[in-house]
């Protein structure tokens, strides 16, 4: 028997891996001291820090002085498009991001956009991915910055950013990615794929809420502006004093992700498969929303034709999975990134996200896929 509910939202957070909270627990005890304090304590807790610095920086090929620690992703996209967009500022005055892009990507853009910056945002395919040609031809001699995320949160599909970094490099602009869903999911090295900024999130990666990192490349061409003044922590980049506990845990978090990544790999995308077919063998009509093969299999985003998302979610109380993406409250919009792949309102309303993560289990994909399969079949004959 599978207790219940069953969480299926893996792209709106992740459970506390309990081997992250042991590393946190110090930390919030007897290692209380402020980590910019010059004693014992102090250093104690500072020490700490680097540590988490370290374990974050060896997840994808940096050093650890190129890391500075943040309180999530939103932040970190923030500090990297606000920051370079306005350090670059009057020579440059604009920057390039993709239509389906997280909500606080597209909000700091249009931000800028309220301030006198032009952005250019590049639709996408059918198969969720934007066209390397028309990035290309979009960078101009104003271009400061191309801004990109690795695996959409809504969709799961992987945009190449190796491609998109070697013609970042060669039109010589900044190339940022929002990479919250890849970190520690799939293989990234911001040497390799030509990456200047990065950002990263605790809680998608079984780390504590509240804590992130923005990866800076330590020679690139235009350093960001910071968005906090104060005590000029974190290199003058983002003042306040930094949480050791968030700290150690989002370190705890990427060092667990480095070990574990084919494992964690191999057992999601056996759980995403059996779901796969658990459902395409029970149900006519739906279809998964992005590329096919070019995607993280944790995310399945399904439409169910003549479904919508949000009867599936009021019949299946004991399952959490989110209709569209969950990141925009209150929304009665379709949801962007569903629109911009090519699906109309009606269709939009008739998606779910499924989200499956390092502690799922055989039975908890089972008993969804069955009880999913009945819900649909009863509101389809009720049409
Ligand atoms: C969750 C998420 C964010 C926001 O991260 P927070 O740490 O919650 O601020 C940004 N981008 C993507 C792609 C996400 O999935």
């Amino acid at each position: 028997m599978t207790d219940l509910p069953i969480y299926l939202d893996y792209q709106a957070t992740t459970p506390l891996d309990p081997r992250v909270l042991a590393e946190m627990m110090p930390y919030l005890t007897g290692k209380f001291g402020n980590p910019h304090s010059n004693h014992s304590f102090g250093w104690e807790a500072a020490a700490g820090v680097e540590i988490a610095r370290k374990d974050i920086a060896d997840l994808i090929t940096a050093g650890p002085e190129d890391i500075i620690f943040t309180s999530g992703a939103t932040e970190s996209n923030n500090l990297a498009i606000k920051g370079i967009a306005y350090a670059a500022y009057p020579s440059k005055n604009h920057i390039i991001t993709a239509m389906t892009e997280h909500t606080c990507v597209l909000e700091s853009c249009a931000a800028l956009e309220r301030n006198g910056f032009k952005v250019t945002y590049l639709p996408v395919g059918a198969d969720g991915l934007i066209d390397l040609v028309q990035l290309d031809q979009a960078i101009t001699p104003k271009t400061s910055l191309v801004s990109i995320m690795a695996v959409n949160n809504e969709i799961g599909v992987i945009q190449d950013l190796k491609s998109i970094g070697k013609i970042c490099k060669r039109k010589k602009v900044m190339f940022h990615t929002d990479a919250a869903q890849a970190v520690g999911k799939i293989p990234l090295d911001v040497s390799a794929m030509n990456i200047d900024l990065l950002s990263i999130s605790g809680h998608k990666i079984y780390g504590p809420k509240g804590v992130g990192a923005l990866y800076l490349r330590p020679k690139a061409n235009i350093q960001p502006l910071a968005l906090f003044d104060g005590g000029g922590q974190e290199r003058g980049l983002r003042s306040g004093t930094i949480a050791p506990a968030l700290c150690a845990g989002l370190g705890a978090a990427c060092k667990i992700a480095k070990q574990d990544m084919v494992k964690d790999q191999n057992h999601i995308h056996g759980l995403a498969k059996r779901m796969k077919s658990a459902i395409f063998g029970g149900l006519d009509c739906i279809d998964l929303n992005g590329s096919e093969k070019q995607r993280y299999m944790g995310n399945l985003n399904l439409v169910f034709e003549g479904v919508t998302g949000d009867a599936l979610i009021k019949e299946l109380r004991n399952i959490a999975f989110s209709a569209g993406s969950a990141c925009s409250t209150g929304r009665t919009e379709p949801s962007h990134v569903l629109t911009a792949i090519g699906l109309d309102k009606a269709q939009a309303d008739c998606c779910i996200r499924i989200g499956i993560g390092r502690m799922s289990t055989a039975q908890e994909i089972d008993y969804a896929a069955d009880h999913i399969i009945d819900v649909v079949k009863k509101i389809r004959t009720r049409l």
